[in-house]
């Protein structure tokens, strides 16, 4: 009787020729050559035990009891064996750590990107709470806050994982997850310390509510309304004796995806906390997190897109039909390759991102690249929130109905790709942030044009002048178009936002490939990234549409 052999994966690191060609581009040869032990390690962690371990941990999730009993509140969430596994495996391979060691100075964000990239797939979006994590160890970082960054850093940045602390981000209440200016939560003076506050209110989303500790936004009593008002506080969740520090946990959310993160609603009630910087202009203090966790985001869109793909090329050379496999018919290639063509754009869009983000924590950074980080944080942050749920849902049909079935462990990464347009900042969101970082003079846009010239002006070869040449047309009218959006007026400039993030994402991403595909062909003498970038070209990159009211 016949019996389909399913879909396997290898080391994640040795079969992902597109992160391998992407780093021997990006890196001196000499720090490729000390950090590919590590990424060689998690990619055979990825494609084995740990992905043994994410299918066999399909049907669990974490649970919440609020009550012991005898009665008494306990509030305790139990995480599914996969995720303690994975908050052991990062520690000790460093997910977090490597950024903040930096052994490779401004290089260590790609390291780290890297390995978050193999990681994230195999663990169910644990990439979530190291996400916050390494944010919280920034922000407290850049704030200078001493006692703080005494206090948390080297627990958030620890390879040990019985040192080891995740961070919590606790925006979000009912009033609002994009306009935290309404945050109700009030922070009053501690009478019994004259350095904390008690903090007061219900904090509606607050994805791994396990963590240590936690950085939140309140309003200081007597402080004025909207985002100015508030306040960044540092808190601890539990005391001494491991009781939660007045705070209960109402419940876990029922969500679509990332079931394996006990995303929970929390009513605090004065809750112990810390000033982090300042007693006001708590959303502006908070911005670095959400830097850092919209990086983590793009990488985790990439690395669900790499997943997903991965299992589809490697089944279609499994799986026959019509006489044939299907990775020998025409129409099932061509619909990989657009596949793994968004992917390659995506995922050099991302890691640019964080070289840029590496070279802002190394202080090795010029202006003009400052504010293209700025820029196209949001840019790749929404380009790949958009991709993803597209690509993953293509991956999935091209796996037929095994795709949709719940035991082959695919379905999942369709439902988790979904959270990444939402949490971080929704599309619209980011857009409308993205036309704040055009900057004033449109600085942030001249920059970001300067970067894809500078792209374009590397291609020589023949067969890359045609998407070089979409590239270019595609500016041209971004800039015609947003000098005419300008001039006409705040309410069309927003209404075309979202389409104008998404055509500069993804033209940034052709321009990152044709020069990627230059360097490849020259270098490596390989096609693949040429045939990619011409792929991608043809693709929609210019969303633009006229001016509408
Ligand atoms: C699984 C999950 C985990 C989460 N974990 C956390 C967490 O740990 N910590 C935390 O703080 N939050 C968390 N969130 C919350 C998340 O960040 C918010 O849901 C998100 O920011 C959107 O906020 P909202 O839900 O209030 O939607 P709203 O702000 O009400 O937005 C609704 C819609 O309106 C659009 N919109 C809003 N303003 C504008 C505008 N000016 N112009 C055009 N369109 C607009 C948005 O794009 C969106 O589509 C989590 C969410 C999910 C789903």
């Amino acid at each position: 009787m016949f019996q389909q052999a399913p879909p396997t994966l290898g080391n994640q690191y040795e079969d992902d020729s597109v992160l391998r060609s992407y780093l021997r581009r990006s890196l001196p040869a000499s720090v490729l050559h000390e950090i590919e032990a590590s990424l060689f390690e998690m990619g055979r962690l990825a494609g084995g035990e740990l992905y043994q371990m994410q299918l066999a941990d399909r049907l669990n999730e974490p649970t919440l009891t609020q009550w012991d009993a005898w009665g008494n509140r306990i509030d305790h969430i139990e995480l599914t064996p996969l995720w303690r596994a994975a908050e052991k495996i990062a520690a000790e391979h460093g997910v977090v750590a490597t950024a903040y060691e930096q052994k490779h100075g401004l290089h260590s964000r790609v390291h780290q990107g890297a390995l978050a990239y193999l990681f994230t797939p195999s663990t169910d979006i644990y990439s979530c709470p190291l996400a916050m994590t390494d944010g919280a160890a920034r922000t407290l970082l850049n704030s200078g806050n001493q006692a703080l960054i005494s206090r948390a850093v080297a627990h958030l940045t620890s390879r040990d994982p019985r040192e080891f602390w995740t961070s919590g981000q606790w925006m979000t209440e009912l009033t609002g997850g994009s306009d935290v200016g309404t945050t109700e939560t009030v922070a009053k003076p501690d009478p019994a310390n004259s350095q904390s506050w008690l903090l007061y209110g219900r904090k509606w989303f607050t994805s791994a509510a396990t963590s240590q500790m936690a950085l939140t936004l309140a309003r200081p009593d007597g402080n004025p309304e909207g985002g100015r008002g508030l306040a960044l506080f540092y808190l601890e969740l539990r005391d001494e004796q491991g009781r939660l520090r007045h705070i209960s946990i109402d419940r876990l959310k029922d969500k679509l995806g990332t079931r394996k993160v006990p995303t929970a609603e929390l009513t605090l009630n004065g809750t112990p906390a810390q000033l982090v910087l300042g007693s006001s202009d708590g959303v502006r203090n908070i911005t670095p997190v959400l830097n850092i966790t919209r990086l983590w985001n793009g990488i985790s869109a990439v690395s669900l897109m790499r997943r997903s793909i991965a299992l589809a090329l490697d089944y279609a050379q499994k799986r026959a039909a019509f006489g044939g496999l299907l990775s020998e018919k025409p129409l099932h290639r061509d619909t990989l390759t657009g596949l793994e063509a968004e992917t390659a754009g995506a995922l050099h869009l991302a890691f640019l991102v964080a070289e840029l983000t590496g070279r802002a924590e190394t202080r090795e950074i010029d202006e003009e690249q400052s504010l293209l980080l700025r820029l196209l944080t949001p840019l790749m942050k929404l380009t790949t929130g958009k991709q993803v749920v597209a690509v993953v849902s293509e991956a999935l049909e091209a796996i037929g109905g095994a795709g949709y079935v719940e035991d082959t462990g695919l379905p999942v990464i369709l439902r988790d790709a979904h959270v990444l347009p939402i949490w971080e900042g929704t599309t619209n969101v980011l857009a409308l942030d993205a036309l704040r970082a055009l900057g004033a003079g449109n600085q942030g846009f001249k920059a970001l044009l300067m970067e894809i010239r500078r792209c374009l002006a590397q291609v020589k070869d023949q067969r890359l002048w045609q998407p070089a040449q979409i590239a270019q047309a595609t500016l041209a009218h971004a800039e015609s178009w947003l000098a005419e959006a300008q001039q006409a007026g705040t309410p069309i400039l927003e209404a075309g936002a979202r389409r104008l993030a998404l055509t500069l994402g993804r033209v940034t991403e052709l321009a990152l490939l044709c020069h990627h595909a230059q360097w490849s062909l020259e270098n490596e003498g390989d096609a693949w990234t040429t045939a990619a970038a011409r792929r991608l070209g043809t693709s929609g990159i210019d969303l633009l549409t006229a001016l509408d009211g």
